[in-house]
C-alpha cells in the first residue's frame, strides 16, 4: 500500500462547522494525516484546536455566521487571501429541526435549507470559481446523510436539504471532475453529536436505532473524519460524485 496515497502533507483543508461533533472528528483526521486545517464555527474552536495540537498537527481558527447573508463566501475569500491557496473544502456546518410535517414552521424550513443546502453552494462554487482561475486541482467534501437516501420523520426540511446535498454533490462533480476537482460526499449514519442528542435521550429511539446497526453501535466523529480522509487525498482520485455511506450498515439492511 503506498501510504502517500492517503497523505494530506502540505495541504491546506477547511472545515465549517469544526468545534465540535463530526466536524471537530473531520479536522482532527485531517490534521493526522498532515493537513493544515483551517476551521470555521459561531462558536468558539478551542477544544478542537487543542485536540489537533495533541496529534501534532496546524490548525487556525475561524468565527463566521455561516446562514448570516454574504458571510460565507466571505469568510472563504478571506480564508484564502490570508491562508490559502486552499485545496479541500468540507461543508459540514448543518442544522436539524424536529417537528411533525403538519407543524413544521416556514422559518425552521428556511433557516435550515440556508444553512444545510444554499451554504454549501455558495461555498462551494466560490471555491471551485478560485480553483478553476488558478488552474489548481481540489477536493470538495460534503457531508450528506442517511436522509439524502430515506424519509425519516419529523424532518422535512432536514430531509429535503440532504437529498439536496446529494443532487448538488453530483451535478457539481459532473462539471468539475474534467477539470481537476473532486466533489463527493459522505452520508453518516447515526453518529454521536449534539444533532442526535434528542434521539439518545429517548430510550425507545435510541434502542430501535441501535438494533437497526449492523456494526452494533452509534458512529463516532473519528469514523467520519478517516473516511473524509479518504475523500481528501491521493488514493480516491478516480472517485466523483459519490455519496459514501459511512453508517455502520445501515442502508444495507
Ligand atoms: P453538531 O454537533 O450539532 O454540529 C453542528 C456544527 O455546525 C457545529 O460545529 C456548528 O457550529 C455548526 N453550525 C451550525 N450553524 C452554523 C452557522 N450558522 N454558522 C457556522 N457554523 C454553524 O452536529 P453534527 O452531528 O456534528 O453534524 C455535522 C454534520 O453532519 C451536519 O451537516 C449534519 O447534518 C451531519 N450529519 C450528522 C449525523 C449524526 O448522526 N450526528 C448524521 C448524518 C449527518 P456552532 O456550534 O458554532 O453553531
Amino acid at each position: 500500500m503506498d501510504l502517500d496515497a492517503f497523505s494530506l502533507a502540505g495541504r491546506t483543508i477547511l472545515v465549517t462547522g469544526a468545534n465540535t461533533g463530526i466536524g471537530q472528528g473531520i479536522a482532527v483526521a485531517a490534521a493526522r494525516a498532515g493537513a493544515t486545517v483551517l476551521g470555521v464555527a459561531r462558536s468558539p474552536l478551542a477544544e478542537t484546536a487543542d485536540a489537533v495540537a495533541a496529534v501534532g498537527g496546524r490548525f487556525v481558527a475561524i468565527a463566521c455566521d455561516l446562514a448570516a447573508p454574504g458571510a460565507a463566501v466571505a469568510m472563504l475569500e478571506r480564508a484564502w487571501a490570508e491562508h490559502g491557496p486552499i485545496d479541500g473544502l468540507v461543508n459540514n456546518a448543518g442544522i436539524i429541526r424536529r417537528a411533525d410535517a403538519a407543524e413544521h414552521s416556514e422559518a425552521d424550513w428556511d433557516a435550515v435549507l440556508d444553512l444545510n443546502l444554499k451554504t454549501v453552494f455558495l461555498l462551494s462554487q466560490a471555491f471551485g470559481k478560485r480553483l478553476l482561475a488558478a488552474g489548481r486541482p481540489g477536493r470538495i467534501v460534503n457531508i450528506a446523510s442517511l436522509l439524502s437516501f430515506q424519509g425519516g420523520i419529523r424532518v422535512a426540511a432536514y430531509t429535503a436539504s440532504k437529498h439536496g446535498v446529494a443532487g448538488l454533490t453530483r451535478v457539481l462533480a459532473n462539471e468539475w471532475a474534467g477539470r481537476g476537482i473532486n466533489v463527493n460526499a459522505i452520508a453518516p449514519g447515526y453518529v454521536e453529536s449534539n444533532n442526535t442528542e434528542a434521539l439518545r435521550a429517548d430510550p425507545e429511539r435510541s434502542a430501535a436505532i441501535l438494533a437497526r446497526i449492523p456494526a452494533g453501535r452509534w458512529g463516532a466523529p473519528a469514523d467520519i473524519g478517516d473516511a473524509t480522509v479518504f475523500l481528501l487525498a491521493p488514493a480516491s482520485a478516480y472517485v466523483h460524485g459519490a455519496v459514501l455511506p459511512v453508517d455502520g450498515g445501515w442502508l444495507a439492511r
